[in-house]
This record gives structure tokens, C-alpha cells and sequence, in this order.
């Protein structure tokens, strides 16, 4: 991972650059944002940068080659072992990092979850993170600051990372031979997630994009049998049925969007179906039907019974 291949965050990437230009490096820093923005790609291309001795890492040299492979002997990942990072699991990682590197400047370790360390493996890193054995690197990750032991906060330089702009996911998106639809609604999807983009377009629910919002528009109330056309699409997978809820918000969203006359819209692609229906639905109608489907969303987060709560979904979306 080199500095160059990170999108978004170009105030984080240009400070980092500097502190590997500088050599004056500080043991442990803590870089807090939300899930999928590139904390964890920049942290790699620092500490590539730093094994490598340039710039920026040369992608070519043995120590590049290992890092992306995972398998340097002087970088120590460590994320939770289920619900928080065990006491253990720190003392382990102070053994490792009080050994000598074997090829890299120094040991260097990523901890991806210093918002799930507990009280006692949190103590237990105290002492490492003021003076690290062996001039060891230490970089935390964290969604929020609020959800890092203030201890371990004031003992780290902390960089802030925010989400990435919608047209430069939809741009990486498309990069990677993604349709220019698809990446598109992804992007608008993403919450400024590049992690979040990328899934939404390897999944195949972008595929049934258009056929999950027609059966939702074709809702009837005196047509019985097509009520029960989005629970059988998903009855057997809660996680496609959520990302579905995710799709038909957005297009319901689009609707209002639509009747205020704002050209914003996610699903462009989709303009003629999206006039019929802001035009057959009262804005308050389309209202509730957000509102609907966010609880049925919650429902289904909830471990609801995934079938019931479309089909419920279904009858409030008919028309
Ligand atoms: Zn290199």
C-alpha cells in the first residue's frame, strides 16, 4: 500500500508524508473516523513507507513485497478477539515488539479496535504506549474519539479522518470497471465509505436493482399474490434484504427529492419510473413509506423474522 493509492483524506496522507520525510516519528498515534474511509490503507502506507526508506513505498523491494503479502515479521496486527481486544492479546503483542525487528527499522503494529480495548487490556497497553519497546510503532484505530479510554487518547497523536466525497468513490468505483450506473447509486449509497461502495457493487443486489424497486412500485392492494413478491425475493437472506431496504429508500428518497424539484436524484438512471410514481403517490404518502421502511430496516437489523417484516413492508407500500 503505498500513499498514493489512498483516496480521500489528502490533509492526513500530506501530514504522514511529512513525518516519514522528517524522520521525527512519534511512538503511537491514533487515527479516528468511521468504518471503511482509509484509516487502516493509510496506516499501512506509513509504516510501508517507513520499512521501505522512501518516500513512499517503492511497491518492489522485499520489505513492500511482504507487506502486501501480510507477511512481514515486523508488523503486528491486532484486532479483537470477539467483542473487545483481550488482555492476552496486548501482553502478546508486548512480547512481540520487545523483540528486535528482524529486517524492518523498527517493529511496527496496527491495533484496529482501540475502541474495543477494556479496561484491563487498555491499562495493560498504558505503559507500551508512552515508550515502546525498541522505538516500536504504534498506530490505534477508532470510529470516535469518545470510544477510546481517554488514557490511551492523550497518549497518541490523533488524526481525524471524515468520509470520502460521493464523486470520488463513484470515480474509483468506476476505475475499477464498475458500470457508471452502478457506481453511481453505490457511491450515493456508500455513506462516504469506499469499503461500504465497493461491497455494494460486488454483491449482486446492484443487478437487481431495477427488478427489487418494480416489484415495490407494482404493489396492489387488490392484487393478493404480488404482495408477497419482495419476501419471497428474500426471505432466506437478512443481509441482501437489508441492502435491498437500502435501495428502495433511496429511490423513495429520489421521489420526494423529485416532487421538490431537485435534480439530485441517486437513481437518474431510473427518471421515467421515479416520475410515474412521485406522480401517483401524495408527498405525505411517500413520507410514510420512508418512515415504514426504516422500521422495517430496524426490524430486520433486530433479527426480526425477515419475511414477515417485507411482507408487512409490502402491504404499506401498496397502492
Ligand atoms: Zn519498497
Amino acid at each position: 500500500m503505498s500513499f498514493g493509492e489512498i483516496i480521500g483524506n489528502n490533509r492526513n496522507i500530506a501530514i504522514l508524508q511529512r513525518v516519514v520525510s522528517s524522520g521525527r516519528i512519534a511512538h503511537a498515534y491514533l487515527f479516528i473516523g468511521p468504518e471503511g474511509v482509509g484509516k487502516k490503507k493509510s496506516a499501512e502506507a506509513f509504516i510501508a513507507a517507513l520499512f521501505c526508506g522512501n518516500n513512499d513505498a517503492c511497491g518492489n523491494c522485499s520489505s513492500c513485497r511482504k507487506l502486501a503479502a501480510g507477511s512481514h515479521p515486523d508488523l503486528h496486527l491486532l484486532v479483537p478477539d470477539g467483542q473487545f481486544i483481550k488482555i492476552d492479546q496486548v501482553r502478546e503483542l508486548q512480547r512481540e515488539l520487545a523483540y528486535r525487528p528482524y529486517e524492518a527499522p523498527r517493529k511496527a503494529c496496527i491495533i484496529d479496535g482501540a475502541d474495543k480495548l477494556n479496561q484491563s487490556s487498555g491499562n495493560a497497553l498504558l505503559k507500551t504506549l508512552e515508550e515502546p519497546p525498541g522505538n516500536a510503532l504504534m498506530i490505534l484505530l477508532a470510529t470516535t474519539a469518545d470510544s477510546v479510554l481517554p488514557t490511551i487518547r492523550s497518549r497518541c497523536q490523533q488524526l481525524l479522518f471524515s468520509g470520502i466525497p460521493t464523486e470520488e468513490i463513484e470515480e474509483f468505483l468506476m476505475g475499477r470497471g464498475t458500470p457508471a450506473e452502478t457506481a453511481q447509486v453505490a457511491a450515493s449509497l456508500a455513506d462516504g465509505s469506499i469499503t461500504k461502495g465497493l461491497a455494494l457493487c460486488n454483491v449482486d443486489i446492484m443487478a437487481q436493482r431495477s427488478a427489487i424497486i418494480s416489484a415495490a412500485c407494482g404493489l396492489r392492494r387488490q392484487e393478493i399474490a404480488n404482495l408477497f413478491t419482495l419476501g419471497e425475493m428474500f426471505d432466506k437472506d437478512r443481509e441482501k434484504a437489508d441492502q435491498a431496504m437500502e435501495l428502495l429508500a433511496s429511490f423513495w428518497r429520489d421521489l420526494l427529492l423529485l416532487r421538490s424539484g431537485s435534480g439530485q436524484m441517486v437513481n437518474r438512471d431510473l427518471l421515467t419510473m421515479l416520475q410515474e410514481e412521485a406522480a401517483r403517490r401524495s408527498e405525505r404518502t411517500i413520507l410514510e413509506n420512508i418512515e415504514q421502511l426504516g422500521r422495517t430496516r430496524g426490524a430486520i437489523k433486530r433479527n426480526a423474522n425477515v419475511r414477515l417484516a417485507l411482507d408487512v413492508l409490502s402491504m404499506k407500500l401498496a397502492t
